[in-house]
């Protein structure tokens, strides 16, 4: 798995809760639990994922998913849906678009720090579509993974 931890999580972690606070949602220790995973590293993680992660006694996992539904209702974090049926959460930096190279096999992600769709969302916006946005991720088998078979 690919973590690399964000060097400066402490204060993407503060600049959440203050964008909270700007939608006055309340602060509560199972999303500051949450934004500190997810400031701290990449993931994209599930919501049990993230459960696992969190302190034990600290919340159900309904509540879990209940957060990130409005979090990502404000854009705080990104879902992303690798086909499996579960979705992923990571924290939206927003200036940081990328996209994900998922292994089929054992499910690793790296992120791919490039982007080609600027010219499919310039023709969306050409065709009259607003608010254009777009998931693409990538899929194969990791070197690992084609070593082992
Ligand atoms: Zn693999
Ligand atoms: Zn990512
Ligand atoms: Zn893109």
């Amino acid at each position: 798995m690919s973590r690399h931890e964000h060097p400066d999580a402490q204060a993407q972690f503060e600049s959440a809760l203050q964008t909270l606070r700007d939608h006055q949602h309340r602060i509560t220790e199972p999303r500051k639990a949450i934004l500190t995973i997810l400031t701290r590293e990449h993931g994209p993680f599930t919501a049990e994922e993230l459960h696992k992660q969190m302190a034990k006694g600290g919340c159900d996992l309904v509540t879990v998913y209940r957060c990130l539904t409005a979090m990502e209702e404000i854009n705080l974090v990104r879902r992303c849906d690798f086909g499996d049926g579960c979705y992923r959460y990571e924290f939206n930096t927003g200036e940081h678009h990328h996209h994900h190279i998922i292994c089929r096999s054992c499910q690793a992600v790296e992120t791919l720090d490039m982007c080609v769709a600027d010219g499919l969302e310039r023709m969306a916006r050409q065709m009259g579509f607003a608010n254009v946005t777009h998931t693409l991720e990538i899929f194969g088998v990791c070197a690992t993974c084609q070593q082992k078979s």
